[in-house]
């Protein structure tokens, strides 16, 4: 079974002061309540704080970026690069959050280009995909998430495949307090497992795809307990101690 991974997004929230004693409490509920060779624990801050948290999070957690640029350093005024980003102690990178395609211009293709970028520096792309509400209600999600997925993932060896974690967040229940069903997240899972047989058997049976939106202590376990969910990508509720805790509890138990 693939182990299970709980990933919080913190979007643009934080202050030095508030992550430290947001860290300190999830460290301490994580080891009170939580086994850590049932969950993957990983958290994303703003970059700014990047360095603040790593040294927070100790081995405990895994620090990621919310971005970064498809380009090499240079001439890129106010953008982050791959190197950099692992210089300040990141090992994992969210590419194509449905906020960034839609306010920050994160097309498939340029989202393509960041998961290259991610990959050459070593660090895992959190592939984020997801359909908007019309979309879902014009009955196209599964051709919108997959196509998505083509897309980012074009040019890719099996081994790089085998490197990336998949988020589906349907963009109708990212921050909206409407969470998918288990069922409905269940069949979008299982669809992008059977693109991924497309390429490898054994890539679908390894590669974790977790769900994101709305996803809470309430409804974690329930959605968790789908076969083809294998954690959460968590953004409102990553910002409390006790419902992250209680959400990675969900995930180790499932
Ligand atoms: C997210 O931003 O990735 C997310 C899932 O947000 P929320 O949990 O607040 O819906």
């Amino acid at each position: 079974m693939r182990k299970a991974l709980v990933a919080g997004n913190w979007k643009m929230n934080g202050r030095a002061e508030a992550n430290s004693e947001l860290v300190t409490q999830v460290l301490a509920g994580l080891d009170a309540q939580v086994d850590s060779d049932s969950v993957d624990v990983m958290v994303f801050p703003p970059s700014i704080f990047i360095h603040q948290v790593k040294g927070l999070a100790g081995d405990k957690i895994g620090v990621g970026a919310q971005n970064l640029c498809e380009f090499g350093d240079g001439a890129f005024t106010g953008e982050l690069s791959s190197g950099m980003l692992v210089d300040a102690g990141c090992n994992a990178v969210l590419i194509g959050h449905s906020e960034r395609r839609s306010m920050f211009g994160d097309t498939d293709e340029r989202v393509a280009a960041k998961v290259k970028a991610a990959l050459a520096a070593d660090l895992t792309p959190v592939l984020c995909l997801g359909e908007s509400l019309e979309q879902r209600d014009s009955g196209d999600a599964l051709e919108v998430v997959a196509e998505q997925f083509r897309i980012a993932t074009e040019g890719l060896g099996e081994e790089q495949m085998a490197r990336l974690v998949i988020a589906y967040e349907p963009v109708w229940a990212i921050g909206t307090g409407r969470t998918a069903t288990p069922e409905q997240a269940q069949e979008v899972h299982a669809h992008l497992r059977s693109e991924l047989a497309k390429v490898e058997a054994e890539l679908a049976a390894k590669v974790r795809i977790l769900y994101g939106g709305s996803c809470n202590a309430k409804n974690a376990a329930e959605l968790f307990a789908q076969a083809d969910i294998d954690g959460g990508l968590i953004g409102g509720a990553s910002l409390k101690a006790n419902d992250f805790v209680a959400i990675c509890q969900a995930a180790g138990a499932r």
